[in-house]
């Protein structure tokens, strides 16, 4: 057991898990972001290691877009292991580097939404890298719905493109 300076005992991580109450997601059977990683929908990955997964936005906000995975299904930040967030963040930062030596981008918007009233739409813990250019809005904010589903030749392009400058 470890006692802070004022003698109170911590709670262990497993307690500190139990004693959360979940963030509440959208209802699910299926996990699409599970399906991609075991091969069972097609999707574009950039690159992956055994912690995480980085695969092209099928909604491109901004050319470039892609988000970050942990390969276990974590649903929300309350869920997911800190290793995992290292795991992940990591990641997140070479993609937005990889976006700046392969598209040219001068900034990214680099976030992540828990819960149905936070606007997460996939129940699997996901981190947005978002490149923003010169000629970028800064102060748009992307919604979901603006953005039409790209085809999967297109994505597997901007993967190729991005891995290149891995
Ligand atoms: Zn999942």
């Amino acid at each position: 057991m470890i006692y802070t300076l004022h003698d109170r005992p911590l709670l262990s991580e497993s307690e500190l898990e139990e004693a959360l109450m979940p963030f509440p997601v959208a209802p699910y059977d299926t996990c699409s972001f599970c399906l991609d990683l075991s091969g069972g929908r097609e999707c574009a990955f950039v690159t992956e290691n055994d912690r995480t997964a980085a695969l092209v936005d099928e909604r491109q906000y901004e050319r470039g877009a892609i988000l970050i995975i942990p390969r276990h299904h974590r649903e929300t930040i309350l869920d997911i292991k800190d290793s995992e967030l290292e795991a992940v963040y990591a990641l997140a930062k070479r993609m937005a580097m990889a976006a700046e030596h392969a598209y040219g981008a001068v900034g990214a918007n680099i976030y992540q939404n828990n819960g149905l009233k936070a606007s997460q739409h996939e129940p699997h813990f996901h981190v947005h890298v978002v490149p923003r250019y010169e000629d970028s809005e800064s102060e748009k904010l992307f919604l979901q719905r603006d953005y039409e589903v790209i085809p999967i030749e297109e994505q597997r392009q901007i993967a190729s493109i991005l891995r290149a400058a891995l």
